[in-house]
C-alpha cells in the first residue's frame, strides 16, 4: 500500500506521531528499542515490528524520531540496503550539518532523505497550530509523501538544502529559549518577594505577548532596511538600565548569570557607537568576527 508508514522511535514524540498516523487511517508499522512501548500503539491498530529491518521493509515511507542524530546514524547505517528506494523522514532534532551528513549518506545508498523539524510538543501533534518544517534534495519524494505527512501537522517546505529545516527549527527554538531564560528569571525575581507564580502569570503572559508582537516584526524591519535608529528605546537607555536588573537580582539572592551576557553585548554596542540605535542593532553584533580578539 502506498500510504503505509513505518515509525522508528516511540518516545513521547514518536508515539504521538504514530498515533496521529493511525487516526488518519494509515497502515502503520512501529518499532522501538524498548519493545514494550509498542503496546499502546498496537492497541490502536499499529503493527509492531520485531526488528528495524522488518519495520523498514513494511513501508515506502520511514519516519525516525530518536534522541539524537548520532543514534539515528548508528541505528540506520546497517539498514541502508533495506532503506534503498524508500523515503526516510528524520524528525530528530539536530544541526544543519548533521542533516547534510545524513543526506549525503542516504543519497550514496539510494535513499530519499528528508529532514524535518517539529514545531510542536507531542500534545500538539495533529492539532491546529502545529507544523513541521521539511527540507531535502529530493523534492519529488516530499511531494509524494506530503499527504501522509500532513496527518502529523501542517507541512512547511523550506528548501532543497537538507540543513534548512534544522536551521529554521533551531532559529525558532533559539527565540523560545531566550524567552525561557527571561520567564525563568522573572518568576525567580517576583518569587524572591514571596509572590506566587500563579498570581504573576497573567501579567507576565500578557507583557511577553505584547512585547513580542511589537519587537519581532519591528526588529525584522530594521534588520532588512539597515535602519536601526529608534524612536522606541535606545541602546543607551537600555545599557543604563541593565545594571538595575543585575543589582536587584543580587539583592534578592538570585544569580545574574543569565543576564550578564546581555550587559556585555549592550556595552559593546554602545562602545562601537550605536548608542542611539534600537535593540535591533544587537542582532548585527552577534557575529563572531565582530568580537575584538
Ligand atoms: P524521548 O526521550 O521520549 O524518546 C527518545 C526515543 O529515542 C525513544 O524511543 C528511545 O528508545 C529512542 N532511542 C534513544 N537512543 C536510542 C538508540 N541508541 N537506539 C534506538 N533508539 C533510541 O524523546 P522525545 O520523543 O521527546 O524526542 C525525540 C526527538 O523529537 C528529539 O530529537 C526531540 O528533540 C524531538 N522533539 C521533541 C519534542 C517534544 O516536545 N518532546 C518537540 C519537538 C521535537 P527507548 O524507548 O528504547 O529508550
Amino acid at each position: 500500500k502506498n500510504n503505509s508508514v513505518a515509525v522508528l522511535g516511540l518516545g513521547l514524540m514518536g508515539t504521538a506521531l504514530a498515533s496521529a498516523l493511525l487516526k488518519a487511517g494509515h497502515d502503520t508499522t512501529v518499532w522501538n528499542r524498548t519493545a514494550a512501548k509498542t503496546g499502546p500503539l498496537a492497541a490502536q491498530g499499529a503493527r509492531p515490528a520485531e526488528t528495524v529491518t522488518e519495520a523498514v521493509e513494511a513501508a515506502p515511507l520511514v519516519i525516525v524520531c530518536l534522541t539524537s542524530n548520532d543514534r539515528v546514524r548508528a541505528l540506520l547505517e546497517p539498514e541502508a540496503p533495506a532503506l534503498a528506494g524508500r523515503t526516510l523522514v528524520n524528525l530528530t532534532n539536530g544541526t544543519p550539518g548533521q542533516a547534510r551528513e545524513l543526506a549525503d549518506w542516504a543519497t550514496e545508498h539510494g535513499i530519499a532523505y528528508i529532514d524535518g523539524g517539529i514545531m510542536a510538543v507531542p500534545q500538539m501533534i495533529a492539532t491546529p497550530g502545529a507544523y513541521i518544517l521539511y527540507s531535502g534534495t529530493d523534492e519529488q519524494a516530499y511531494a509524494t509523501h506530503r499527504p501522509t505527512l500532513a496527518a502529523l501537522a501542517e507541512t512547511k517546505w523550506v528548501g532543497k538544502d537538507p540543513g534548512a529545516a534544522a536551521l529554521y527549527d533551531l532559529s525558532l527554538l533559539t527565540g523560545m529559549y531566550g524567552m525561557v531564560m527571561g520567564v525563568a528569571q522573572a518568576y525567580a525575581l517576583i518569587g524572591s518577594a514571596g509572590v506566587p507564580a500563579r498570581e504573576f502569570a497573567p501579567l507576565l503572559k500578557d507583557w511577553v505577548h505584547a512585547m513580542t508582537a511589537g519587537l519581532v516584526p519591528g526588529m525584522a524591519e530594521a534588520l532588512d532596511s539597515g535602519r536601526h535608529l529608534t524612536d522606541v528605546s535606545s541602546l543607551a537607555v537600555n545599557q543604563a538600565a541593565l545594571p538595575n536588573f543585575l543589582d536587584a537580582f543580587t539583592q534578592q539572592g538570585l544569580s545574574t548569570e543569565l543576564f550578564e551576557p546581555l550587559q556585555t553585548l549592550l556595552d559593546r554596542a554602545v562602545d562601537e557607537g550605536y548608542a542611539a540605535d534600537g535593540l535591533s542593532r544587537l542582532a548585527t553584533l552577534i557575529k563572531k568576527d565582530r568580537i575584538a580578539a
